[in-house]
């Protein structure tokens, strides 16, 4: 008989007893019988767990008078291992097995072959069933398959209390898994309190036994075919904001989509009786005990992409589509993802999105720089995150301190709660420096702007103090809409932006589109693959080629500043003559503004971003062109250390505070000395206290932040004398110290300076 044909037999009958009117025990104890006909098994028992312990419900073939009183804890004994590994096992002798215990009581000292599946529900073990036989044998593959589709119809059973009356004392309650501590990089700092949220939700299946098995085939048919289209789709699209990686993930994304094995075993589940979606998930189990037995991390990588594939599958087949952005979010959402794109992000609700957990990420990659705008702690590098949350999971999110706390423990969360109380407390004493000027104790003003993108930003202008918004990155409204924002719509968000601004400056820069930035709508009109995509076809390169894009975007920008003093800021310029280029573009649209007697900016004021390294070398060049220079640390330091700033691999490996970089934008500032050009810093570098200090003594005083950095740089500010951090940083680059971040921060802290 073939593994589906006795599942088939085994799920029929199933079927059967669950429509009978006999009591929970008595049902169990026709399971048992079942399986044992069906498998021709000498034993078959099934534990469950109750009160954490797997107790013997029922059992075919060892003594009856165990049932109820046999129990093994979670990682005792054969049982206790497979419920703790949830990872079945194929004994031809038990006995020789490190884990057998004997236990006498069930008299199943003559039996020497043990298999045994675990019953798994919600990514845990909740039971095991397993079958003996005296004759020492290793269980053939049908064999297996078959026990471990009954194992899957079992957990239904049970989640849906058919099979036992006491859900709570089987433990099956999410409370019921102790709490659990995981560490990961703070990308961006804050606590936050709330329940998991997957971004790609797991799609809940509510009917493991089919009705009709060829309605399922060709359910699950369509769902291949749909599949396949979506990845192929995704593939023909990666030339554009797309790495070496992405490639590769595309390829074996591909290559399982396409793979006929994977199609074929989910059929034969079908034929065993399953739902296409209890059948793609049976599946998927299989395979995943397959890897578990592979010790190998590159292996575990692809168990990722085929999870990943397999859950786009059981989306599609049961209609439960999109992220979790657009299924009606928790108030106290902590999304829990493996990495996101920024458009991915923004399509949260803010309000609902308290904190945000990644199994990847880094501190400069464009979904935290947009988390960080939104003010959303996130906290990245979190290993092994989406095997050990589950959906619903109560998370205390410290990015502060690098953890989040799982389903945490009464005196756990007191002590975070009580934390959470002073961090309001402080962000309340930095409220009011609201209005408070930055002088540093010399009396030097500092202008502490900050960075903004979204509509949403305007408010924290007024919230934070900030003297205006050093860096508006106005492709952020390109990144959050669906189709290319018509001149009306941009020019609308500018004019708001510049109405709440009031007197304030507000720099914006032109639209940097590209590299993590990918814009969908974009990628049709983009053919070549961009190996690099950060050093490819991005920002200022390619708005210069798409000059239509740029056009619109000046024209809205010059009608918006009607009136007004216009700042514009041009990102990734190379070379001198890109300036020129873009340049041209805005006056060639003011003199056509002029000729339609259109109301005209005041002023325009023009900048450009320094991120290239190649720009400091002609700066002599650059520099009598500008009204400012904006230095773009984010950038700036993933092209000096040629590290790409969003792979994870990387995102601890160069300090911002190295001798490199810092000697780097000393040269810099000493080349705007005596120069009519206002210097600013912009990057995510400027908004962290020690680094705000070292680019004070590299003679930075204009830094443009995150609005959360606002306050606490201000702070740091006005505890600052010039003179005394400029000696001590040319002293430090003189000859740099080993640990030139432990010297600075020691440093700081022997004054008083509030370093963190
Ligand atoms: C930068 O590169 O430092 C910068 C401010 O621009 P973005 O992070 O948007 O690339
Ligand atoms: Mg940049």
């Amino acid at each position: 008989m073939t593994a589906a044909a006795a599942a088939r037999q085994i799920l029929t009958q199933l079927h059967a007893i669950m429509a009978s009117r006999t009591h929970a025990q008595g049902k169990l104890d026709r399971v048992v019988d079942i399986i044992a006909e069906n498998l021709d098994s000498e034993v078959v028992s099934i534990y469950l767990l109750r009160e954490g312990m797997l107790e013997l419900f029922a059992t075919h073939g060892l003594n009856k008078s165990a049932v109820h009183v046999t129990r093994m804890a979670i990682g005792e004994g054969l049982t206790g291992t497979i419920a703790e590994n949830v990872k079945t096992l194929n004994l031809a002798e038990a006995k020789a097995h490190p884990d057998f215990q004997y236990r006498p009581e069930t008299g199943e000292d003559k039996f020497h072959s043990f298999a045994g599946v675990p019953i798994v529900y919600r990514e845990r073990a909740v039971g095991v069933v397993c079958v003996q036989h005296v004759e020492p044998r290793r269980y053939e593959d049908i064999e297996i398959e078959a026990l471990q589709t009954t194992a899957m119809v079992l957990s239904e059973l049970i989640s849906n209390n058919a099979l036992i009356d006491e859900e709570e004392a089987l433990g099956l309650a999410p409370e019921a898994t102790g709490p659990l501590t995981l560490s990961g990089l703070p990308l961006v700092k804050g606590l936050a309190s709330g329940h998991a949220v997957y971004h790609q939700p797991r799609v809940t299946i509510d009917q493991v036994m089919a009705d009709d098995t060829e309605a399922e085939r060709q359910r699950v048919y369509r769902a291949f075919d749909k599949m396949r289209e979506q990845i192929d789709a995704m593939a023909s699209n990666a030339e554009f904001g797309k790495g070496g990686e992405h490639e590769e993930v595309l390829e074996t994304y591909k290559m399982f989509a396409y793979d006929e094995g994977w199609g074929r075993r989910i059929n034969e589940a079908i034929d065993s009786g399953l739902t296409a979606e209890a059948a793609i998930e049976r599946v998927q189990q299989h395979t995943r005990m397959r890897m578990r037995e592979i010790d190998d991390p590159l292996l575990a990588d692809r168990m990722h992409d085929l999870e990943d594939l397999a859950n786009r599958l059981l989306r599609i087949v049961s209609g439960q589509l999109g992220t979790a952005a657009t299924q009606g979010l928790r108030r106290d959402t902590i999304l829990i993802a493996k990495n996101l794109g920024p458009a991915e992000l923004l399509e949260y609700d803010r309000r609902r999105l308290k904190g945000v957990i990644l199994e990847e990420g880094s501190l400069t990659a464009h979904v935290v720089i947009v988390a960080r705008a939104m003010g959303i702690a996130v906290l990245g590098q979190t290993r092994g995150l989406r095997g050990l949350v589950r959906e619903g999971d109560e998370i205390l999110l410290d990015a502060n301190g690098a953890t989040a706390t799982i389903r945490p423990s009464q005196s756990v969360a007191d002590a975070f709660f009580t934390r959470f109380a002073k961090t309001k407390e402080r962000q309340a004493a930095y409220a009011e420096l609201r209005d408070v000027e930055p002088f540093t104790r010399c009396g030097t003003r500092i202008q502490v702007m900050m960075n903004a993108g979204l509509r949403d930003d305007i408010t924290n202008l007024n919230l934070v103090g900030a003297d205006g918004i050093g860096l508006f990155r106005t492709e952020f409204q390109f990144l959050v809409s669906a189709t290319l924002p018509q001149r009306e719509r941009q020019l609308r968000l500018y004019r708001d932006v510049l109405d709440a601004a009031g007197d304030r400056p507000v720099i914006f820069r032109t639209v940097d589109i590209g590299g993590d930035k990918a814009v969908p709508y974009l990628r049709s009109a983009l053919s070549d693959a961009d190996e690099n995509p950060a050093m490819g076809w991005r920002a200022l390169r390619l708005a210069l080629e798409r000059e239509g894009l740029m056009k619109v975007q000046a024209r809205a920008l010059l009608e918006a500043a009607a009136g007004r003093s216009l700042h514009v800021m041009f990102p990734m310029v190379s070379e001198p003559w890109e300036f020129d280029a873009a340049k041209a573009v805005f006056e060639q649209q003011l003199a056509f503004l002029k000729t339609r007697k259109k109301q005209l900016p005041d002023t325009i004021h023009y900048g450009a971003m320094l991120e290239v390294p190649a720009l400091a070398e002609v700066l002599d060049l650059l520099i009598p062109k500008l009204s400012f220079l904006s230095i773009g640390t984010n950038d700036l330091t993933q092209f000096l250390f040629a590290a790409d700033r969003a792979n994870p691999k990387l995102a601890e490996r160069y300090d911002w505070l190295s001798p490199a970089i810092l000697r780097f934008l000393r040269r810099i500032s000493q080349a705007a000395v005596g120069q009519a050009v206002d210097l600013g810093v912009c990057g995510e570098m400027g908004g962290r206290n020690l680094e705000a200090l070292a680019l004070l003594g590299l003679g930075y005083r204009r830094l443009s932040i995150t609005p959360v950095s606002v306050g606490p740089v201000k702070e740091l500010v006005r505890q600052v004398d010039l003179a005394e951090i400029t000696a001590a940083m040319n002293g430090w680059l003189a000859s740099p110290p080993p640990d030139l971040r432990a010297e600075i921060k020691a440093w700081a802290e022997q004054r008083g300076i509030a370093a963190e």
